[in-house]
């Protein structure tokens, strides 16, 4: 993983002081760091059966999509309020100053779909556990969520204790 770590930027007192922004773009600007990280992404799924994969806005997509092209699955955007024109599903959760929520479409997910949810990085997990908690309100089943980045500091993983978790890079 010395290869991701290499392209993975970090932005000192970004998008406010005291957090180390992790900054993804020249590992996607990369061709080759960018299909190292689907791979070894979806490596642990290529037979779990997923049936779609679930991304949360921004850098979710970027990642979330290409995973699931590499399965051969369609894509769920999990997106931030006002975004999406149909009738929406949402969850809101607390965030380290004040309050965030995503939303899907209410017929983003078939009942039973096996989800994989993929985002760049896992922080506190509010955002993560949010995300399967949506997945779950409109009837899907989380198989895993992955990331390509994991700081473990932040404990993110504690908050996901009843799913599984695949991370790429764990900074501590
Ligand atoms: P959290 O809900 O705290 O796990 O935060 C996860 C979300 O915030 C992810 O969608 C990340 O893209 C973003 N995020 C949180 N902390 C960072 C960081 N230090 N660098 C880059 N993105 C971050």
């Amino acid at each position: 993983m010395d290869k991701l770590i290499s392209k993975i930027r970090d932005i000192p007192d970004f998008p406010i002081e005291g957090i180390v922004f992790k900054d993804i773009t020249p590992l996607v600007q990369d061709p080759t760091s960018l299909r190292l990280a689907i791979s070894e992404l979806i490596k642990p799924f290529k037979t779990k059966n997923i049936t779609a994969v679930a991304g949360m806005e921004a850098r979710g997509f970027i990642f979330g999509s290409l995973a699931a092209w590499e399965l051969g699955v369609g894509f769920i955007p999990l997106r931030k309020p006002g975004k999406l024109p149909y009738d929406v599903q949402s969850v809101s959760y607390e965030l380290e100053y004040g309050k965030a929520t995503l939303e899907a479409h209410v017929d983003a997910i078939n009942p039973g779909d096996q989800i994989l949810l993929v985002d760049d990085v896992l922080a506190t997990g509010g955002t993560a556990k949010a995300s399967c908690e949506l997945v779950e309100k409109l009837g899907g089943q989380v198989v895993a969520c992955a990331f390509v980045i994991e700081l473990a500091l932040l404990e993110g993983r504690k908050q996901l204790e009843n799913y599984s978790l695949h991370s790429l890079v764990k900074y501590s």
